[in-house]
């Protein structure tokens, strides 16, 4: 039996648009670190700034991931590249010179390689599987049910976008809006491997690894986390964590402008545009998962780890304490005091025992309790507004539209304890 890691594979440089100036190397360690990350991807490495950058800031460890030698964070090369139907595909590579022979050939299907974190391709999804053939990678489609960029926005199944290349897909990214329950709906699913990802555009613990997964390893190598993708011996995924997929921001149909929300039938026949302000409505991921659904209910394969559902730490702090924003100077000392004493964010999320947190803050450790157990009430996001966690009473003004979602603990989901 290996080591646990926990890994956050997908997530994005300055070099990315509409991303933050910090997120270079070291601040993306410190990150992670505060996190509880123990490994995470470098985002953006076809990027040839970018990736002198990786080369300058990391050194190679002893089994050849490459590290960050300040806090030991480990770093996988990671790129997410756009394809000519606007279908994001994130690619997770060996080393810097796999990265850089990727480049080289990418670069002859791509005018923006060079300028761009997130390059777009003038190829097709299946032309994409079919040229990382000759690649050692591993390769799916990223946050696949999302309404602007992903797979499911554009086909109805994996088989359409890669065609014959199809069994050059390793796993599937959920994305933030969705969870395994929502994807095992989908029996053309069960054999992949569900990657849950926090796809940050800042350092901070309430973005980078917001979803991450928790690997067993029997060694941090990139051979060995190839073999616990691809379900071969050597590691394994032992738990996806993500946020409730109601709190993403394309859980529910909305419009993209002024965030209404609809009925999937009531959008159809306003033809998506929305009677309030004219704006576009966009497909929520709940309805396009039900509309791709051929079982009633998710039905798991053996292979198919836990989902704990959680979300950041500073959310749950400021919503505690009664506080309408995360950056709150009091969010932050209570932050601070809980992952001192108790190691890392998500230590404080999913193991530290809540008699422990309630000695920091009892509200905190009484709303973090209702977390694990799922008993939490929620305003769905949509259009891409967050969904938001509310008060009892709030939700019963708002029936039916918020649900609480149930859950088991943590212990309960891997029999522990
Ligand atoms: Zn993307
Ligand atoms: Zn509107």
């Amino acid at each position: 039996m290996g080591e646990q890691y926990d890994s956050d594979l997908h997530l994005h440089s300055q070099y990315s648009g509409g991303t933050s100036p910090r997120m270079v190397i070291r601040e993306i360690a410190r990150g992670a670190a505060k996190k509880g990350l123990d490994l995470v991807g470098t985002g953006d490495i076809l990027h040839p700034k970018w990736r002198r950058h990786v080369r300058r800031e990391l050194v190679e460890d002893e089994y050849g991931l490459l590290k960050e030698p300040k806090t030991g964070v480990l770093f996988v090369p990671t790129v997410e590249v756009e394809d000519e139907r606007r279908v994001h595909h994130l690619i997770i590579l060996p080393s810097l010179d796999h990265a850089e022979e990727l480049h080289g050939e990418l670069s002859r299907y791509s005018d923006d390689i060079d300028a761009e974190g997130r390059p777009h391709l003038r190829m097709t999804g299946a032309e994409l599987a079919d040229l990382l053939k000759d690649h050692d990678c591993l390769f799916g489609p990223a946050h696949a049910f999302v309404p602007w960029t992903s797979v499911f926005k554009e086909y109805d199944s994996l088989r359409e976008c890669y065609g014959s290349a199809m069994d050059r897909v390793d796993f599937v990214e959920l994305g933030l809006s969705a969870d395994s329950d929502y994807a095992d709906r989908i029996s053309e699913l069960h054999e992949y491997t569900f990657l849950t990802c926090s796809d940050a555009h800042s350092p901070y613990p309430h973005r980078l690894g917001r979803e991450f997964v928790r690997f067993e390893l029997e060694e941090p190598s990139y051979d060995v986390l190839k073999a616990a993708i691809r379900r071969k011996p050597g590691g394994r995924v032992v738990l996806n964590v993500g946020l409730i997929p109601e709190l993403g921001k394309y859980n529910r149909t909305a419009c993209a402008r002024c965030k209404r929300q609809f009925e999937l039938e009531e959008a159809e026949r306003l033809n998506w545009r929305c009677p309030e302000c004219g704006g576009t409505i966009k497909k929520g991921v709940r309805d396009r998962v039900l509309e791709l659904a051929d079982l009633e209910k998710p039905k798991h394969p053996n292979h198919r780890p836990p989902y704990l559902r959680i979300i950041p730490l500073a959310e749950i702090i400021a919503k505690a304490l009664g506080l309408s924003t995360i950056t709150a100077k009091k969010v932050r000392a209570v932050w601070n005091s809980l992952v001192r004493r108790f190691g890392s964010e998500i230590d404080v999320l999913i193991e530290t025992p809540i008699e422990e947190i309630a000695e920091v803050d009892e509200r905190v450790a009484e709303l973090l309790k209702s977390f694990r157990e799922g008993t939490v009430n929620i305003r769905p996001g949509g259009g891409g507004e967050y969904g938001k966690i509310i008060t009892e009473e709030e939700s019963e003004r708002e029936e039916p539209r918020s649900r609480k979602p149930v859950q088991r603990t943590l212990d309960e989901l891997i029999g522990r304890g």
